[in-house]
């Protein structure tokens, strides 16, 4: 069962050939049974989960209908909000916060009959691609657990991998769905900027967030997107453009489909075992009927730069709010302490030393004087990387990159230097700048074993097509199907 998709499980639930309760057991026991190892939960909520699995379970029984992800166990990262459930995006500073409210994507989840089973370790505010700045520890690779699972959603990935729930959500700021996605061997979908509202998420770079699933299958982020997406009261820039049925849109036809590959950007820096496992990618989705078509997105290696710069930016902003007044940890009271030390210290003992960098570099771009040769600058660089894809989108239909040009590597091994951090985030974070949906699924395997993602990028608003594709590469390979030996 623990192998099973969520598709799967649904099906199985709804029919009555297994309850809810005895799928959440099996995926609580072995959350339990493997977190010890990977740290990959702050959380784990089990009794609340088996009462809400034998709700699900007496509904069936009272000829009630079921919801699309009935009795699915669902992992959610900590920077989502779970009304009663610790909600910490992994910081000391939030250790404490109980959200009085659901996100809209747990509600729409719980809604679908989903079952969440805890949350998940990540990067501090969601500020890392190696899960190391969590202030609760690294969560440990399930394939090599010396290594990164990647990150921030590096809990998200690693559960899922592990097989202790089939579908997790995480949130994509600059990669953190489909970096720690391709680390672990796990489909991660970015959805279009706007596809999915953001309410009750813990907001990191809001011209950039998005909200999106960890699963198995192509097919499973497919249901997990349409049953999250959607217009919402509660977050203005939620999208109203309509949400297909998107699982429908998986044909396995991609016979004519153009792809494209930028060769000249991906020809430096990149693995050799990532590099050998991209081409074997690309060769097989030629294989399926699509045509490969050479572009070029002649931005696309100023997109670290600018989003480094807009993403400190709107975090320095988005987190004045930890203040020690309102929400979370407040420094020990002290009676020399006027408010200003308070809100000082609060925030000096509260934040994780990423999460200050990225405040004081965020204010820095920010500032009078600095404003117009870096926040606006990067601004307007922003725009050509938009257009780089907008241009590239004439001729394709879908754009191949590899996840990352890394393998996972060793915790430790990066922490020293954050610009080496930041420089591995090459490939993903310009879809973010520019607001289009992509997806990484797993491609193989590079030298001692380590996964190796590749990168679809779609057209905004059409994950369809993007899942489309996904799906016909995913039903000619048996990567996904593969499970580490934890
Ligand atoms: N690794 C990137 C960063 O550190 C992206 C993080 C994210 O997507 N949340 O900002």
């Amino acid at each position: 069962m623990l192998q099973s998709t969520a598709s799967a499980i649904r099906e199985d639930v709804a029919s009555g050939r297994v309850s809810a309760v005895e799928v959440c057991r099996a995926f609580l026991d072995r959350t339990t049974a493997v977190n010890a190892a990977l740290n990959a939960f702050n959380l784990v909520t089990s009794e609340r989960a088996l009462a809400q699995a034998a709700e699900i379970d007496r509904r069936r029984a009272a000829g009630q209908t079921l919801g699309v992800l009935a009795g699915v166990p669902v992992a959610i990262k900590d920077n989502l909000c779970v009304r009663g459930m610790t909600t910490t995006a992994s910081s000391r500073i939030l250790e404490h916060f109980v959200p009085p409210y659901d996100a809209t994507v747990v509600a729409r989840l719980a809604a679908a009959d989903a079952v969440v089973i805890g949350k998940t370790n990540c990067d501090e505010f969601a500020m890392g691609s190696s899960n190391e700045n969590s202030a609760f520890g690294p969560v440990r690779n399930p394939w090599a657990q010396d290594r990164t699972p990647g990150g921030s959603s590096g809990g998200s990935a690693a559960a899922v991998a592990a097989r202790c729930a089939p579908l997790a959500l995480g949130s994509d700021t600059g990669g953190s769905i489909r970096q720690p996605a391709g680390f672990c061997g796990v489909v991660g979908l970015k959805p279009t900027y706007g596809r999915v509202s953001r309410y009750g998420l813990l907001a990191f770079a809001s011209s950039l967030d998005q909200i999106g699933p960890f699963t198995h299958t192509v097919r499973d982020a497919a249901l997990a997107l349409s049953a999250i997406a959607g217009a919402d009261p509660s977050d203005a820039t939620a999208s109203r453009e309509a949400v297909p049925d998107f699982a429908a849109s998986l044909t396995g036809d991609i016979k004519g489909l153009r792809i494209g590959v930028p060769r000249a950007f991906v020809a430096d820096g990149v693995d050799a075992g990532v590099r050998a496992a991209f081409d074997a990618a690309i060769g097989t989705l030629r294989g399926s009927g699509a045509q490969l078509v050479d572009i070029e997105l002649p931005h696309a290696r100023y997109a670290i730069p600018v989003y480094y710069l807009v993403a400190t930016a709107e975090a320095s902003s988005n987190l004045a709010r930890y203040d020690g007044v309102r929400y979370g940890y407040r420094s020990a009271r002290d009676k020399d302490q006027n408010l200003k030390q308070m809100y000082s210290r609060t925030r000096d003992e509260g934040f994780g030393a990423e999460v200050k960098r990225r405040i004081m570099l965020g204010t820095y771009v920010l500032s009078a004087g600095y404003y117009d040769a870096y926040y606006l600058k990067a601004q307007q660089v922003r725009t050509l990387v938009r257009q780089d894809y907008q241009q590239a989108f004439e001729k394709v239909d879908v754009i191949a990159m590899p996840t990352s040009p890394i393998p996972p590597f060793r915790l430790g091994e990066r922490t020293g230097d954050p610009l080496q951090m930041y420089l591995a985030d090459v490939f993903t974070v310009s879809a973010n700048l520019a607001g289009l949906p992509a997806i990484s699924v797993p491609c193989g395997f590079s030298e001692g074993h380590l996964p190796v993602g590749l990168q679809l990028t779609g057209r905004m608003f059409d994950e369809a097509t993007l899942l489309r594709a996904a799906d016909a590469y995913e039903r000619e390979t048996d990567w996904h199907a593969q499970a580490p030996a934890i």
